[in-house]
């Protein structure tokens, strides 16, 4: 089997499917283009010889039963949507790189002693709904219907509507509990950032994905007069805003690897060139794969943040609305991709995820690990988001060779 050709044939095929003529690709969850990706997906899994199914929300799934453990499943895969304007990579390499492993294996080993399955996940981005991971969390048996019932798309469409007009319905009670056959999960995923690249390297081996905090932050000081306010008299919200956020990089940047810590959005009030902003709204993102140093660090902060404004005579809200912990991977599992790719004499490294992905609302429930793929200029959300063919191949034989150690 050439990988080569079959890996650019397929992200091809499937890239055609939601192609957006304002950029990229475009995929919301339940529209037509993707109805027709997992379609597509259904047909090429059937060719390869997979049984097919859909779950009730349209999580798709394609088996190959085992010949002496059938009970006993590895599982790969990734998400099928798409943000707008996304790029041809996020989440549907990780679809194609599963059957494309899983059909490698079967031509070059036969059946598996375990069975295999690919999933092709419904919904990852959010990115048409104000909802996020559903197709991961309905595999799980976490999601639940009055999470989607009252929410519509930004054009008024509801959720509900768009889903059984796909033919899909909520998963009916009888069937939701959590499946107990699965014994691993692997999802390849383009790594979205440079970390790789940077270090001339062709594969990242994950072993958790960082945990978040994020916080809405606001100031509320005086407007006044830019001309007849003296400085020693105003309570000036940008400059309180600049003291935090200087000092919290420099914190950051000491504290270093793996933190990040990024002060994404800014607004003073009333944001004119000739008065005093009186009030400044900022959000602060933080993320670690530790949750002790994460929560010590935001903690701190927290305390340097009211103490300057106090200083200040200035008021300070502070809103912490995100708290999600890092996820650790399977340790047993990032053993085995380590020891797969260090066999196959890839360039590799050991690394976290700074982005969330669909492994992490699956890894408290089974045993999972992730590989990244490098990412040209770490670009993605993008429809310039690109990896090399030859780089793409290299994460299918890791994952190759990762399920055959966990199903042959
Ligand atoms: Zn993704």
């Amino acid at each position: 089997m050439d990988l080569m050709k079959q890996v650019q044939e397929n992200v091809d095929l499937l890239s055609q499917i939601g192609s957006d003529p304002t950029g990229g690709m475009t995929r919301l969850l339940y529209s037509k283009s993707w109805l027709e990706a997992q379609q597509a997906v259904k047909a090429k899994l059937e060719e390869i010889g997979m049984e097919t199914r859909f779950d009730g929300i349209g999580n798709l799934f394609g088996r190959i039963e085992g010949s002496e453990l059938p009970e006993e499943t590895i599982l790969s895969g990734s998400h099928i949507d798409t943000v707008v304007n996304g790029g041809t990579l996020d989440g549907q390499f990780g679809v194609i790189a599963a059957y494309l492993a899983v059909q490698y294996l079967v031509e070059k080993h036969g059946q598996p002693r375990r069975s295999l399955e690919v999933i092709s996940m419904a919904e990852e981005e959010g990115s048409r709904f104000p909802t996020v991971f559903w197709g991961s969390k309905n595999f799980v048996n976490e999601a639940k219907p009055e999470d989607v019932k009252d929410i519509a798309d930004s054009k008024g469409v509801k959720f509900v509507d768009a889903m059984r007009e796909c033919g899909f319905d909520f998963i009916p009670a009888e069937e939701q509990k959590l499946r107990d056959d699965i014994k691993a999960f692997i999802e390849i995923h383009i790594e979205q950032g440079n970390v790789l690249e940077n270090e001339g390297l062709q594969v990242g081996v994950v072993n958790s994905i960082a945990g978040q905090r994020r916080y809405t932050i606001t100031l509320s000081g005086q407007a006044n007069h830019a001309g007849t306010t003296p400085m020693g008299y105003r309570k000036d919200t940008v400059y309180c805003f600049s003291k935090i956020c200087s000092e919290a990089i420099e914190r950051a940047k000491t504290l270093g690897d793996p933190l990040v810590l990024t002060f994404g959005k800014v607004e003073p009030k009333p944001n004119t060139v000739n008065v005093v902003p009186g009030e400044t709204l900022f959000t602060i993102d933080c993320r670690h794969t530790d949750n002790e140093t994460l929560k010590s660090f935001t903690t701190d902060l927290e305390a340097f943040m009211t103490d300057t404004a106090n200083e200040m005579g200035i008021d300070i809200n502070i809103d912490l609305w995100m708290d999600e912990e890092p996820v650790p991977m399977d340790e047993e599992i990032v053993q085995t991709i380590e020891k797969v790719v260090k066999e196959q004499g890839m360039n590799y490294r050991v690394m976290h995820s700074g982005a969330g992905h669909d492994a992490q609302i699956i890894a408290p429930h089974y045993p999972t690990a992730m590989i990244f793929t490098p990412s040209i200029n770490g670009i993605s959300h993008n429809p310039a988001e690109e990896t090399k063919l030859e780089d793409l191949v290299e994460g299918v034989k890791a994952l190759a060779g990762t399920l055959y150690e966990l199903a042959y």
